[in-house]
C-alpha cells in the first residue's frame, strides 16, 4: 500500500512540514479509503506561527488599506482561477457533490468582494468644533493577532467569513482548520501569497483540541473566530473572553421551516427537499424540521415522500449527482443511531435510507435520505442536531404554536416561514426568536453586505460574522480629542464641558 501524502502547516510564508507531533486521517467519503494524513502541530508549533504573526502585525497594519485592498482583489481573481481545483478538494475530502462545493466557494468569494471595498469601510468619523477650536474624529484600528477555528463542513467558505475581513482590515491571521477537511487551507495560504500577502500575515496551523487550547491561552491572540457544534464554541467563548480575549462563536443548528395553509405546497416541498438534504444534510443552515400548521401535512408528507425516494446519491464528483456520503464512518455511524432513536421514540420513519449502499462504493460513507413523520418536540431526533440527511415533520394547529415551536427550540440559526400571506411573514420575522429568517426562502444565509449569525446557543458572542459586523468585530475604535491653541491655555481643574 502506499504511503499516504501528509498535510502540515503554513507558517511565515512557507509550507512546514512538522516536526513532531500526533497525526489524525484523512479519508475519502466517497470510497472510504484513507488517502492522506493530517500531521497536528505541537504547542511550540504554535507558538511559532503566533510569532511570525506578531512579527508581520506592525507593518501589515500600517499598510494602508487601499494597498490591502488591492491585495483582496488580486486574492478574488486568483480563487476563481483555482475554483475547480479547490472544489475537487472539498468533494475529495467531505463529500458533496463538485456542484455544492463551488457554491461554497462563490459564497466565499463574496466576502472578499466586500473586503475590497475596505478603504471605505475604515472611514472614520470626524466631528468640527465641538468645543472652540477642538475637533474630534473617530478611527478603528486593528486588534493584532486573531485566530479563526473552523469546521469541516464549509473547507473554504468559513474560513472566508474570516479571513477577508480580518486581513483588511489590518490584522495577522492564524487559521486551525478542521482535520477533517485540511487541504483547502493550505491552498487559500498559496493563493493569498500568489496575491501578494507579505509573509507572517497568514498562518495554518492543523491540529485538534490541543492545538486550540494554545490558541486560546496565548496572551499574544487578540480574538478568536470560531465556527462549529454547539459544546465547543460554549467551551471557546467562556475560555477565551476569560483570557481576556474578544470572542465570536457560532454554534449548532435546528431550522425549521413553516409551511403554513395558504402556501405553495410544491414549492415548499422542494424547498424543504433542497435544504434538508442538500450536503446530505451536513450545513449548518440545513433545513431539517417541516412545520405543517393547519391541515397541510398529510399532502405534504405525500409529496415529500416521493421527492425523497428521488435524490440521486452518488460520488461528489459526479455532476448529476444531489447527495454525496457522509464525512466519516463514525459520523455515518452517529447520524444512524439518532434514526434508530426516532424509530425507538415512535416517530413514522416514511422513508428509511439507513441501509443505502452505492454499488461499486460499498465501502464509502453513504447513507439514503430519511423522512420522519410524526415527530413531537419531547423526541430526541427534535431536539438534538443531527447533522445528516434526516427531515422530521411535525403538525401543529396555527401560527401561533409554530411561532411558539421555534422560540422554543434551544438554537436559534435560521428559520423559514413559507405563506402567500404578507402580515403573517410580517408577524413571523418580528416575533421569531432566530437571527436569519427567510421569507419563501429556504436556506437564509445573508449575502456578504449584510452579516451572518444566529440567537440563543447558535452564537456566543456580541457579533454576526462579516458584513458590518466583521469590520466591527476585527477592530477597536479609537477617538481622538484635537486642539492647535495658538494662545496660552489656562490649567483647569474642574471635568471639562465644551
Ligand atoms: P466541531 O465543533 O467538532 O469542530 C469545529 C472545530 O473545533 C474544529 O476545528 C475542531 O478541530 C475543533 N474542536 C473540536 N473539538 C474540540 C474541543 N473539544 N476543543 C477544542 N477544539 C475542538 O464541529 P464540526 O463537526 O467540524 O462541524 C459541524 C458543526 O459545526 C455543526 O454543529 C454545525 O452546525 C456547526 N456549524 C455552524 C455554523 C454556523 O455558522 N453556525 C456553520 C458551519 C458549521
Amino acid at each position: 500500500m502506499n504511503t499516504p501524502h501528509t498535510i502540515a502547516h503554513y507558517i511565515n510564508g512557507q509550507h512546514y512540514a512538522g516536526t513532531g507531533g500526533d497525526t489524525g486521517l484523512v479519508y475519502n467519503p466517497a470510497t472510504g479509503q484513507t488517502q492522506a494524513q493530517v500531521r497536528y502541530a505541537t504547542a511550540d508549533e504554535v507558538h511559532l506561527a503566533i510569532t511570525a504573526a506578531a512579527a508581520a502585525f506592525p507593518a501589515w497594519s500600517a499598510t494602508p488599506p487601499l494597498k490591502r485592498a488591492r491585495i483582496m482583489f488580486q486574492f478574488k481573481a486568483l480563487l476563481e482561477q483555482n475554483m475547480n481545483a479547490l472544489a475537487r478538494a472539498i468533494t475529495l475530502e467531505h463529500g458533496k457533490t463538485i456542484n455544492d462545493a463551488r457554491g461554497e466557494i462563490i459564497r466565499g468569494i463574496e466576502v472578499v468582494e466586500f473586503a475590497c471595498g475596505i478603504p471605505h469601510l475604515l472611514k472614520g468619523e470626524f466631528s468640527d468644533q465641538v468645543g472652540a477650536g477642538i475637533d474630534t474624529h473617530s478611527v478603528r484600528q486593528a486588534l493584532g493577532v486573531v485566530a479563526g477555528i473552523t469546521p469541516f463542513n464549509f473547507p473554504v467558505m468559513v474560513p472566508l467569513w474570516m479571513i477577508p475581513m480580518a486581513l483588511a482590515t489590518g490584522n495577522t491571521f492564524v487559521l486551525k482548520p478542521s482535520e477533517r477537511t485540511p487541504s483547502a487551507s493550505l491552498m487559500i495560504a498559496d493563493l493569498l501569497a500568489q496575491a501578494g500577502l507579505p509573509a507572517g500575515v497568514f498562518n495554518v496551523v492543523q491540529g485538534d483540541k490541543l492545538v486550540v487550547d494554545t490558541l486560546l491561552h496565548d496572551s499574544r491572540i487578540q480574538a478568536i473566530s470560531f465556527v462549529g457544534s454547539t459544546p465547543v464554541a460554549e467551551y471557546i467563548y467562556t475560555t477565551a473572553t476569560a483570557q481576556g480575549k474578544r470572542v465570536q462563536a457560532l454554534g449548532g443548528a435546528k431550522n425549521h421551516l413553516v409551511v403554513m395553509p395558504d402556501a405553495d405546497l410544491a414549492q415548499a416541498a422542494d424547498a424543504l427537499i433542497g435544504a434538508g438534504f442538500g450536503s446530505a444534510g451536513e450545513r449548518c443552515m440545513a433545513i431539517t424540521v417541516a412545520v405543517a400548521v393547519g391541515g397541510v401535512g398529510a399532502s405534504l408528507v405525500a409529496q415529500l415522500a416521493e421527492k425523497t425516494r428521488a435524490i440521486r446519491i452518488n460520488q461528489g464528483l459526479d455532476e448529476h449527482a444531489d447527495m454525496g456520503p457522509l464525512v466519516t464512518s463514525q459520523h455515518h455511524a452517529k447520524v444512524k443511531s439518532y434514526v434508530d432513536t426516532g424509530v425507538a421514540e415512535g416517530a413514522t420513519l416514511v422513508v428509511d435510507g439507513r441501509d443505502f449502499k452505492l454499488a461499486g462504493h460499498e465501502a464509502g460513507f453513504f447513507m439514503g435520505p430519511c423522512l420522519f413523520d410524526q415527530v413531537t418536540p419531547a423526541m430526541k431526533i427534535y431536539q438534538a442536531e443531527i447533522f445528516g440527511p434526516v427531515l422530521c415533520v411535525m403538525h401543529v394547529a396555527d401560527f401561533t404554536a409554530a411561532l411558539k415551536l421555534v422560540n422554543d427550540h434551544e438554537y436559534g440559526n435560521g428559520v423559514a416561514i413559507f405563506t402567500r400571506d404578507g402580515n403573517t411573514a410580517r408577524e413571523f420575522g418580528r416575533h421569531v426568536q432566530v437571527g436569519m429568517v427567510g421569507v419563501n426562502v429556504p436556506i437564509p444565509v445573508p449575502i456578504a453586505f449584510h452579516s451572518f449569525g444566529g440567537w440563543k446557543r447558535s452564537l456566543f458572542g456580541d457579533h454576526h460574522v462579516y458584513g458590518a459586523e466583521g469590520v466591527r468585530f476585527y477592530s477597536r475604535l479609537k477617538t481622538i480629542t484635537t486642539r492647535w491653541p495658538n494662545t496660552q491655555i489656562a490649567t483647569e481643574f474642574v471635568m471639562p464641558t465644551m
